[in-house]
């Protein structure tokens, strides 16, 4: 007999009739003999539906009221599958994060979990209830709901299953596992057997929302073998593994990630001196602005230019700042675009395999996708190009690295 946690994502759970489809699945299972803790999400739309409201009231709400109001969404499903369990004969109860104690830090909005109290499910499972959590919600030392961010309840999946020692966390969700791209984007996408938490993790980071970013590290730190799945498919899902395989056959990608939540900012003709850098980006930091890509450009006529990116939400703060800076640094003109995307190409095969940052290049090149800015790591190549060929590039390098599915005779 085993301990699992399942997690069903907002779509899974976005109607009554499908947390009724949920709770036959569970009641499967827990005939099977397993012990079952299930967390799920808000009803899909639900979340946003409530940050709609908050911002009805004011654009910027206060952190700490927008996560008692957010955190109602989790306690309606919870409520609703447990009623759904006990009415086939599934004994079973809810918990709110803070019944649980799920203990956070107090990062409204955004906080991290420390602590999760086992005590109370354990007693539940001895006494044969399934045990239904609510995701992306926790409370602080003092006693105040929080929320874990956008996508969070993958996170409360795995920080459960790590402190329950689970035998795997299973994320159920509305495609059967992680593809090589988004397969709304790229119909040809493949799923994906295996992948390993390092490319899980870039994937998530540069912009794959199948999972949040934070469950994946968690499932890393504390080896939790995790799978994604199709809540109401059969199939194998997808395994997160920590193994890379040594197959010759692996592929040199194998994934391609994407995103739109950037921003970029230039600022020109800056005097090319030692600390410049400094200058400009100290004020973006203290203003609590993350930076993600930046280029500075070779010196000219003793000037320079200098290029970054941040999240979209960040992009006026970081505007007014770095037009401040420029008048103090006497600099030429700062310049801004929003209408940017990054695309990434992820795989651990990079590591053995030369060429392949020029076989992405030329990919764009052919479609004619003009590159505004390069990073890369050891396992990833990301790319800023013009918003409006987000969608073009995916598809050219789906196709460049032969990640396309083989087309069916007759297709
Ligand atoms: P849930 O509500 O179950 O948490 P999400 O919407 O958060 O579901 O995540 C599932 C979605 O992630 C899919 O519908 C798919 O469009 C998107 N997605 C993005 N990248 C990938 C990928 N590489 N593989 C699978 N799905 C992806
Ligand atoms: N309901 C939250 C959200 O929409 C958390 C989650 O679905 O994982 O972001
Ligand atoms: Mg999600």
């Amino acid at each position: 007999m085993a301990l699992i946690v399942q997690k069903f994502g907002g779509t899974s759970v976005g109607t009554v009739e499908r947390i009724e489809q949920v709770a036959e699945k569970v009641k499967k299972f827990r005939e099977g003999g397993d012990d079952i803790v299930v967390v799920v999400s808000a009803m899909s739309g639900e979340t946003n539906r409530l940050i709609d409201l908050a911002k009805q009231i004011s654009e910027q709400p206060v952190p700490r009221e927008l996560d008692v109001m957010v955190s109602t969404g989790e306690q309606v499903t919870i409520a609703l599958l447990a009623m759904a369990l006990i009415k086939r004969g599934v004994p079973a109860v809810s918990y709110t994060g803070n019944q649980v104690r799920i203990l956070t830090d107090s990062a409204h909005n955004k906080a991290r979990i420390l602590q999760i109290d086992d005590q109370k499910i354990r007693a539940d499972l001895k006494a044969g209830r399934v045990v239904v959590v609510a995701g992306f919600q926790g409370v602080d030392e003092h006693g105040n709901i929080t929320t874990l961010g956008r996508g969070g309840s993958d996170t409360t999946g795995v920080a459960l299953a790590a402190a329950l020692k689970a035998e795997e966390c299973q994320i159920y969700t509305d495609v059967d596992g992680v593809y090589t791209t988004d397969p709304r984007v790229v119909p040809q996408a493949q799923r994906l057997d295996k992948i390993t938490f390092e490319e899980m993790l870039e994937m998530a980071s540069l912009g794959s929302k199948v999972l949040q970013i934070r469950s994946v590290e968690f499932a890393g730190k504390y080896n939790v073998p995790l799978r994604v799945l199709h809540s109401f498919q059969e199939g194998p899902g997808t395994l997160i593994t920590l193994d890379e395989e040594e197959s010759m056959e692996q592929p040199i990608i194998s994934g391609i990630a994407f995103n739109r939540d950037e921003a970029k900012l230039t600022i020109r003709g800056v005097p090319d001196i030692p600390g410049v850098a400094f200058k400009i980006l100290g004020p973006i930091s203290a203003a609590n602005i993350e930076v993600d890509m930046i280029v500075q450009n070779v010196a000219h006529d003793n000037t320079t230019d200098f290029t970054f990116t941040v999240h979209r939400n960040d992009y006026q703060n970081a505007l007014r700042v770095l037009e401040q800076t420029a008048r103090e640094i006497g600099a030429r003109e700062v310049i801004g675009d929003t209408k940017i995307a990054k695309v990434s190409i992820v795989g651990v095969g990079m590591r053995s395999h030369a060429g392949v940052a020029s076989r992405m290049f030329e990919a764009l090149a052919k479609e004619t996708i003009n590159i505004q800015m390069i990073s890369t790591s050891e396992i990833k190549v990301s790319v800023v190009i013009e918003e409006k060929y987000l969608e073009l590039a995916v598809r050219a390098l789906h196709t460049a690295f032969e990640l396309d599915a083989p087309t069916r005779q007759g297709e």
